[in-house]
């Protein structure tokens, strides 16, 4: 065991996961940072003008967002566990705004919208590099651009509408083609027909950048009470009272930024459907990489709808993860949907056949969490009907960069000031509903297995079987955006 994975173990994060099952980056960053204590948890009542339910990137953005118009106010993060304890923490630390999402953008939005939602993420973008620049040199925010890669004629012929898109709105800078030789020499991967070199793709190491935001936001007089799960938010005279295990703050706004558990939400619930993410990390091995020719910070990913991204990091080693975990039933966020050893065989097959020179005792640690997903695969931002209850959530596994505009939109939706990012769709559409369970679950399963076998199919250049091609077909139609990447 390296000198890193045995600090990894000894984290407070090991009372949360099962040994072996800390995410790579929580164990570094709290093996990096000696001075982390806890935040005590919330006792007694307390009073403020707002709390925020929730300390993850959404959660803290939102609160750094608030006391920059609101220098006065008395900002509450209640965190059930620690900050970085939920996705923040985990993630693939790929931060990228909305370019490669343009032509379903467009589709759904029309040009106008499509683009400022794109140029939203690209200040996102900014932003987070300028915030890693000052307060999170840990975080290592790397702009090093990704490329999306095919690896079968067909994934090719799709890539085609971007480079058309790129033409038509001068975004040559932004999507463009890279072709097997160029992708060869960034990193020597089998099977590789061809790609989209997207440039707008930083890496970061998420858990620092959590632990960053937490350290500002505490520095800027936010409050932060960790192992503080929310039980309840009731309606008061003055305000909200939002209740813990062990205490309750009166507020007078709310903001939930709890992201999966929103799932069980009995307002949102209808709007979201949990599914999971398996990720693996490798020891460092710095001899494979340098084989490879892999040496400069870009990342990749597939092509698939349950897709496989993958990025190495600074001390040499590969994070390799996949949307392709099973769907919670009714909205479950924990359980057997993060302990689904399909999925994880699945995840190292497919990391084998990407790296052939690489084995799996080369992998030192895998865990998993869980993603919410709305219907449009897009995030909303709202206020509960007749509150002032605020909610952000429906990343849907792209939520590093896109939790930036969430602290924005939210703090709007506290201040009533002028509305900037909240005038974008993330706030002003409607979002559809999932189906009712048990059919959103059995229906997910269904989707989740056709459309597995129509991608597994056109990548081994077979023809997908007739029920795989049919809900290929019918996972585009419609509100639900499913087989649309
Ligand atoms: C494995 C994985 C890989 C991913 N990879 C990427 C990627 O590479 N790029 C990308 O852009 N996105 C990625 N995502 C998505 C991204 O991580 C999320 O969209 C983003 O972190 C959401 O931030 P958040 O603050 O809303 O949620 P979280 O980070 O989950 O924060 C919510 C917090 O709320 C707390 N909480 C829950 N219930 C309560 C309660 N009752 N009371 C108090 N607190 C509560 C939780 O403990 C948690 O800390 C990935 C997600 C996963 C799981």
């Amino acid at each position: 065991m390296s000198r890193g994975d045995q600090l990894a173990s000894a984290t407070p994060a090991s009372e949360k996961w099962p040994r072996g099952k800390v995410p790579f980056w929580v164990g570094e960053a709290f093996a990096q940072d000696p001075r982390w204590t806890p935040q005590a948890p919330l006792s007694g009542q307390q009073q403020a003008d707002v709390a925020i339910v929730g300390g993850g990137f959404t959660g803290l953005w939102a609160a750094l967002a608030l006391r920059q118009r609101r220098p006065q106010a008395r900002i509450v993060v209640l965190e059930a566990q620690f900050c970085a304890a939920g996705a923040s923490g985990m993630n693939g630390g790929f931060s990228h705004g909305y370019w490669d999402a343009l032509p379903r953008l467009l589709q759904d939005f029309g040009e106008a919208d499509a683009l400022a939602i794109a140029e939203a993420g690209s200040e996102a973008q900014r932003q987070i590099e300028r915030f890693c620049s000052e307060h999170a040199p840990q975080a290592r925010f790397s702009a090093g651009g990704r490329v999306k890669l095919a690896s079968s004629a067909r994934q090719l012929e799709r890539f085609d509408e971007y480079f058309r898109i790129a033409r038509v709105y001068g975004l040559g800078d932004r999507i463009r083609a890279a072709d097997p030789r160029e992708i060869a020499g960034y990193c020597r991967l089998p099977s590789v027909v061809g790609g989209i070199h997207f440039a707008e793709t930083a890496t970061v190491q998420p858990a620092q950048l959590v632990l960053a935001l937490r350290r500002e936001a505490l520095r800027r007089g936010v409050r932060i009470h960790e192992a503080s799960p929310v039980r309840g938010v009731q309606e008061a005279r003055d305000g909200y009272v939002v209740q813990t295990t062990a205490g309750s703050v009166l507020a007078g706004d709310v903001v939930l930024a709890s992201n999966a558990s929103l799932a069980t939400h009995p307002l949102l619930r209808r709007k979201l459907t949990n599914f999971s993410s398996y990720v693996l990390a490798t020891r460092p091995i710095p001899d494979k990489l340098r084989q490879m020719g892999w040496n400069s910070d870009i990342g990749f990913s597939t092509a698939k709808m349950f897709l496989n991204w993958f990025r190495k990091t600074p001390d040499q080693r590969i994070v390799f993860g996949t949307g392709g975990g099973p769907i919670g039933f009714n909205g479950a966020s924990s359980g057997a949907l993060l302990q689904h050893p399909g999925t994880y065989r699945k995840l190292l097959g497919d990391f084998l056949q990407m790296f052939p020179q690489c084995t799996a005792s080369d992998i030192a640690c895998d865990w998993a969490g869980a993603v919410e997903l709305s219907t449009d695969r897009l995030p909303f931002f709202g206020t509960l009907p007749g509150t002032r209850i605020h909610y952000g959530c429906g990343y849907s596994g792209h939520g590093v960069n896109a939790t930036w505009i969430g602290g924005r939109i939210l703090a709007e939706l506290v201040t009533g000031d002028a509305a900037e990012w909240s005038r974008l769709p993330f706030h002003t559409r409607a979002v559809a509903d999932w189906p009712r369970e048990p059919f959103r679950y059995l229906g997910g399963r269904l989707f989740r297995s056709g459309l597995m076998a129509y991608e597994d199919a056109l990548e081994a250049g077979r023809a997908p079987s007739l029920y795989a091609s049919l809900v290929q077909r019918l996972s585009s139609i419609g509100p639900v955006r499913l087989g649309a990447r």
